[in-house]
């Protein structure tokens, strides 16, 4: 079967069987559970920003898959009501914590002038933006509210069409490198694999991971496919549809990318598998406060054991190759990341849109993780800073609860392609 996926995955040095047996032994049944706890669980997030690129009006979603409720007042756990957005590591939370000497420096600061302050204020607040992968979320808008994860699972939804097709040829067209003599679209008038294969190292990561975040979003959406009720007071229910998972995936029907897009999803999930590793001495120390004080204790157990699993993986992703030639390569990428991030605005479907934007969020999280200021080289000062429990760099608590999700949403797709392998053995 062609989703027998066998061999090297391209620029690691893993095999695609072993991440099979890692994940859908070890991985996936903590993660699936750890992905329950309110923690994770509820995600406060604006899905109505409008979209930059003014391509969403042409292809709204109109059916009823397509819709998310938003999370009644009353469900939303106490800690969270209070807007702790921040991690204890973040600069805001250290403020809180200053020690003597720098209380001492108020005395200095209500000396300094009201646009002094207001100087450091936009500086901060470029700091913060520099680091970033992704568009920043407006948590504090009146129109982010908290969804509940569980009870809004990714699905099919009936988005597809031009507005779908768009949305995705936005993102692979503008956003996605192209070989530096190539002035046609990389998208679809020569085939991908040809073409990616031209690029250099860090071009064809980028386009790895879209392309393998692309893969996730379809295996899913095949593997819950919409069954039309039996009878017309039936519930309809949701399973896999191997035809439709054909279409998206076999060779002979995806001008042989197939099971070349299916491998950018192992791809992609060695990144993120790397980056909660990189950061595992970091999440050890969170509180994961919802304030319901035993879901809290249980949440941070069950995550200590996920990031043991993640640390013990023996063939991690090896960041520090990238960007070794060329920094300001680093930035174009922070560029068209961001640009992504804002592309997931323009999905005209609602639910279809919450996902995108969690998915991307977390993805570029963990990109902050691997490729934040020193944290990229061997002796890395994200190793050095441990010891003296600093983060260099800031972690919201969206930016924790996205990487998680999305974690777990390439983990579900791994552990689906097994499903489809059974079905049309
Ligand atoms: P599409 O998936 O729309 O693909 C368009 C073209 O991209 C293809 O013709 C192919 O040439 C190329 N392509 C396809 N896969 C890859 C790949 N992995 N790598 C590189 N190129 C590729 N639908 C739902 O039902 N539920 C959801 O939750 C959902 N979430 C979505 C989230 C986002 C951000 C977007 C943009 C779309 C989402 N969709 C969702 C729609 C879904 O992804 C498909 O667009 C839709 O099912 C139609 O699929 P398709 O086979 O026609 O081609």
């Amino acid at each position: 079967c062609f989703c027998k996926l066998k061999g090297e995955i391209d620029d690691c040095s893993c095999k695609v069987e072993n991440v099979d047996s890692f994940n859908n032994v070890k991985i996936f049944p903590l993660i699936s559970s750890l992905l329950e706890y309110d923690y994770f669980r509820y995600y406060k997030v604006n899905i109505f920003r409008s979209c930059p690129f003014g391509t969403n009006s042409d292809g709204k979603c109109g059916s009823k898959s397509c819709a998310v409720d938003k999370c009644k007042d009353e469900h939303i756990p106490p800690g969270l009501k209070k807007n702790h957005s921040q991690n204890k590591y973040s600069r805001e939370a250290q403020k809180e914590h200053k020690c003597d000497d720098e209380n001492e420096l108020g005395v200095i600061d209500a000396h300094i002038s009201q646009k002094s302050k207001d100087a450091f204020q936009t500086w901060k607040k470029y700091d913060d933006l520099v680091d970033n992968f992704c568009e920043p979320e407006d948590e504090h808008s009146e129109d982010a509210v908290y969804y509940d994860l569980v009870r809004n699972p990714e699905r099919f939804t009936g988005y597809m069409g031009p507005s779908a097709v768009n949305v995705w040829q936005l993102i692979y067209d503008q956003n996605c490198f192209k070989p530096d003599n190539e002035e046609n679209s990389a998208y679809l008038p020569r085939k991908q694999v040809v073409v990616v294969a031209e690029l250099c190292l860090e071009k064809r990561v980028f386009y790895r991971m879209i392309s393998g975040f692309h893969t996730s979003i379809n295996v899913d959406v095949t593997a819950n496919w919409l069954k039309p009720a039996t009878s017309s007071w039936g519930q309809p229910s949701w399973g896999p549809n191997v035809e439709e998972f054909k279409k998206r995936f076999d060779p002979k029907l995806t001008w042989g990318e197939g099971p070349q897009r299916l491998k950018n999803l192992y791809f992609l999930y060695l990144v993120e598998l790397r980056a909660l590793s990189k950061v595992a001495p970091f999440l050890e120390q969170e509180e994961f406060y919802t304030g319901k004080d035993q879901d809290d204790k249980e949440v941070k157990k069950a995550v200590h054991e996920l990031l043991k699993m993640c640390k013990s993986f023996p063939e991690h992703f090896d960041e520090s190759k990238l960007f070794q030639e060329d920094k300001k390569q680093l930035e174009e990428f922070k560029v068209h990341f961001r640009n992504i991030s804002r592309i997931m605005d323009c999905v005209g479907c609602d639910k279809c849109r919450m996902w995108g934007k969690i998915q991307i969020r977390g993805l570029g999280t963990a990109l902050k993780i691997l490729f934040s200021g020193d944290s990229m080289r061997p002796d890395s000062t994200i190793t050095q800073n441990h010891k003296k429990g600093i983060l260099p760099f800031q972690l919201q608590r969206g930016e924790i609860v996205a990487l998680l999700n999305s974690f777990g949403r390439l983990s579900k797709s791994i552990h689906e392609l097994e499903v489809f392998r059974k079905l049309m053995a």
